[in-house]
């Protein structure tokens, strides 16, 4: 009668725990990027602890501001590295590998059935390969670092069911869009979300992360799809160790459930300023906009920037257009398959895979008044440059509006 999370946390408290139970947990990975290992290591040094529990267990991306944009970033990231060579840290990807919640299932860590704890929110991520897996702020991952282990209340479950087909147009964002904007920006508050149905069967592991990796927009301490078929054979030949399959009981007690059908889905917005403030397109179509951005660890993915690149012509853009790739391995894969030639040739700027923008820190902060459409994960007030306004949306949305020049209805184009 446990739901994945329970079963998952269980095994990692070695005890049976169900929701409401508190466990003390042995993390499988710990990751920090670029940002919150400062904070972490800073915390690790205050506590006294000169090792970590286990060198080959933390993953070290960086991401966030890479390169390092002033000497502040360039020195913080300089001590990291150090401290990761003085540790034997045996995990660290260094500036244009990638943004960690795509570096982590590219490279085999995301796993079913393994508890992951990131320091940084959108953990939730790897909840696409079954795992449980969740964010913590930098003070609590160096207690990880010291132990390897955590303690966690253990979450009641929702559970999601989406049904139909995808129509034309729209996407998994689409789908990401649509569930945040029914259950609100808090309605998971500490719950986890299980995802069931044929629209989620169907999702390709892309599409799963973009759906899991904008859980914690619900306030979801995690979410899961089952692993599959397609888990199994995204991880053939790059999963980083052995893992279980682990599955709700059919008599698996939910504290929610909802149901959608996403047969006559039609492309969503999340305009300013929060993301469960979403809309079709249509309703804010002809919006203009002064910055088109397509990557991030949502929608940076290969098959984001295929979807956009078949869209676009020569001098297409309107708008000036950003478009960082999740990682260097989809830089490569996307170039190889003619999607960046294309992308460029439309007019896009191509930047370092690595968060962007996203976070407004380099790299195409916008200025005060200015409109960016986005295909991130958040839009709060702020957070891609001071006054500027931020619509979440696909990328298919994204590169319809950036040919126009305003908020665009793919089907349009
Ligand atoms: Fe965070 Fe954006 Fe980087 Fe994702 S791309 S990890 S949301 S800053």
């Amino acid at each position: 009668m446990l739901t994945i999370s329970e079963k998952i946390l269980s095994k990692a408290g070695g005890r049976s725990a169900s929701a409401g139970e508190f466990v003390e947990a042995d993390v499988d990975f710990a990751m920090a990027h670029d940002g919150t290992s400062v904070l972490a290591v800073k915390s690790l040094r205050e506590m006294g602890i000169t090792r970590v529990f286990d060198p080959t267990k933390i993953i070290i991306p960086f991401d966030h501001i890479v390169p390092a944009n002033n000497e502040t970033a360039a020195n913080l990231q300089r001590e990291i590295r150090e401290w990761i060579r003085e540790q034997g840290i045996e995990h660290h990807y260094d500036l244009g590998k990638g943004v960690c919640h795509q570096v982590l299932p590219e490279n085999g860590f995301a796993l079913p059935g393994k508890l992951i704890i990131g320091a940084d929110s959108h953990t939730c991520t790897y909840g696409a390969f079954g795992a449980f897996a969740t964010g913590v702020g930098a003070t609590d991952m160096a207690e990880i670092f010291a132990t390897g282990k955590i303690w966690l209340r253990v979450p009641q479950t929702i559970r999601v069911t989406i049904n139909g087909t995808l129509p034309r147009c729209t996407s998994a964002k689409d789908v990401t869009l649509k569930v945040v904007g029914e259950i609100g920006a808090d309605g998971a508050t500490y719950q986890a979300i299980e995802y069931y149905g044929e629209a989620i069967d169907a999702l390709s592991m892309d599409g799963r992360m973009t759906l899991c990796n904008m859980a914690i927009e619900t306030g979801a301490k995690n979410a899961i799809i089952p692993p599959d078929e397609k888990t199994h054979t995204y991880l053939a030949g790059r999963a980083s160790g052995e893992y279980t399959l682990v599955q709700a009981d059919s008599d698996a007690e939910y504290v929610d459930e909802y149901e959608f059908d996403v047969s006559d889905l039609e492309p969503l917005v999340a305009r300013p300023h929060s993301v469960d403030n979403t809309c079709v397109v249509g309703s804010v179509a002809g919006t203009p906009i002064d910055q088109v951005f397509i990557g991030t660890c949502t929608n940076g993915r290969l098959e984001d920037i295929a979807a956009a690149a078949r869209m676009v012509n020569d001098s297409m853009f309107k708008t000036r257009t950003i478009v960082i790739p999740a990682s260097r391995k989809i830089l490569l894969d996307a170039m190889d398959a003619g999607y960046i030639q294309r992308l460029v040739r439309a007019g896009a700027m191509i930047a370092p895979p690595g968060c962007g923008p996203c976070l407004g820190a380099h790299t195409g902060v916008i200025g005060e008044g200015e409109v960016c459409l986005s295909t991130a994960n958040r839009n709060f007030k702020g957070r891609m440059g001071k006054g500027g306004l931020i619509y979440l949306a696909s990328p298919e949305t994204a590169a319809a509006s950036a040919i126009r020049g305003e908020i665009t209805d793919p089907r349009e184009i």
